[in-house]
């Protein structure tokens, strides 16, 4: 599994807060989200927990009806398992694509979703649900910020990608103290003395994103050969040559040394023993497995780690909560995309009905709405 970094990337104060906005452009299309210091408080109509595939389409059917969503996703970038799995793979039953790359398709739906302003909470796992007095729910993720909507959509997938952490005696004493097992938000490693760990894909593109923004670079690898793509190895590789980065083969990362933070990594190499690196930051990169996590806590019913829902409208055993996408379950569920947006489509009717009721929920074709921002296609 992987984390691609993002293509380009700055950074702007934000006005308001003591925060960042983070701009990430990819082909086509430009979104932001913001990491705060702050505690922050976020109101809208439904909060989508999951910015996977059906996530990203729920906020388009919603859109449709006037609804505003938030996404808030544990990982830093939309997409779920087509952006951290499998962004190069050709998909072919997506209706009215006879194929498309996963990574084609996650900008794709980006684009389709921006003329209705979706919020991101990026890089934050939901880790608690409550119905406040007033009837809606809040959600806090574990970085604080606190969500308040009327509706719920848990669009969770496979359940929040766990870090597979290396097995160093005291590396939860160093976690959020300079060891990080995401790459949140690029930024905190700049003038950074920084040691990237691993093989695959995301330790390499990484590792060639952070060449030009860390003091010192240095990857470390326990075989000779890297598993990642073939011009991400040979980006690296220029890298070191060029004395932008180092690179140490056939070592691991055993101890991690420092009193308030992280100070020193020691190195264990196959041939040469045991050395030290000055560090700042540790980042183990040795990929992601999906776990359900905080979800399994929040009174839903579940069968065999997925939501139980009603295919009438996807809703769960509680009012107001809906579950989209593969993190459901029903009789005859087939765990592909567009059967998730089918999911997506039905739960926003209900949704709205939940939200506003008493009001009047009438149904149109985008042929005849249209959609301001997206592209109208020219009629002979
Ligand atoms: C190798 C491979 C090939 C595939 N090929 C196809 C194909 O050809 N066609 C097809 O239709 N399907 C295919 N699939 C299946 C498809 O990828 C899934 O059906 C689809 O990704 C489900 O989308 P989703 O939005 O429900 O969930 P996901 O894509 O899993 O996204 C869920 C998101 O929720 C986030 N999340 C979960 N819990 C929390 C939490 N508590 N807080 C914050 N964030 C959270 C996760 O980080 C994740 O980003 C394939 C899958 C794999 C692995």
């Amino acid at each position: 599994m992987r984390i691609l970094p993002p293509l380009t990337h700055k950074i702007e104060p934000h006005s308001a807060g003591n925060y960042s906005r983070l701009f990430f452009v990819y082909p086509g299309m430009l979104y932001s989200f913001e990491h705060s210091s702050e505690q922050k408080s976020i109101e809208t109509d439904i909060i989508i927990i999951g910015a996977g595939p059906v996530g990203l389409f729920a906020v388009f059917e919603a859109g449709l009806l006037k609804m505003r969503c938030q996404l808030v996703d544990v990982l830093s970038q939309p997409g779920g398992q087509l952006t951290e799995i499998y962004p190069k793979k050709p998909i072919y039953d997506i209706p009215g694509c006879p194929g498309v790359l996963a990574a084609d398709l996650v900008q794709n739906l980006l684009r389709q979703i921006e003329p209705f302003h979706p919020g991101f909470t990026l890089g934050e796992r939901a880790t608690t649900v409550e119905k406040q007095a007033d009837g809606r729910w809040q959600v806090v993720t574990d970085r604080g910020t606190v969500l308040t909507a009327p509706v719920i959509f848990i669009a969770g997938g496979l359940g929040c990608f766990e870090p597979r952490k290396p097995p160093i005696d005291n590396i939860e004493q160093f976690e959020e103290k300079g060891v990080e097992y995401f790459v949140r938000n690029p930024d905190i490693y700049r003038n950074q003395r920084v040691v990237i760990a691993g093989g695959g894909d995301s330790a390499l593109d990484w590792t060639i994103y952070l060449a030009n923004v860390a003091r010192e670079l240095t990857l470390i690898h326990r075989r000779t050969e890297f598993r990642g793509a073939l011009d991400s190895v040979e980006k690296v590789q220029h890298l070191a040559q060029t004395g932008k980065i180092k690179i140490v083969t056939n070592a691991q990362v055993t101890g991690l040394q420092g009193n308030s933070k992280l100070e020193h990594v020691v190195v264990q190499h196959d041939t040469e023993g045991e050395f030290k690196l000055e560090a700042d930051h540790f980042v183990p990169l040795f990929g992601l497995t999906p776990k359900l996590g905080p979800i399994a806590e929040w009174g839903l019913a579940v069968d065999k780690g997925a939501i139980e829902v009603n295919t009438l409208d996807y809703s769960t055993n509680v009012p107001g909560i809906f579950a989209i996408g593969d993190i459901n379950t029903y009789p005859g569920k087939l765990k592909l995309i567009l059967c998730g947006f089918h999911e997506a489509t039905l739960a926003c009717q209900s949704a709205f009905t939940f939200a506003n009721p008493g009001k009047k929920l009438s149904f149109k074709y985008t042929t005849v709405t249209g959609i301001d921002g997206l592209p109208a296609t020219a009629v002979l």
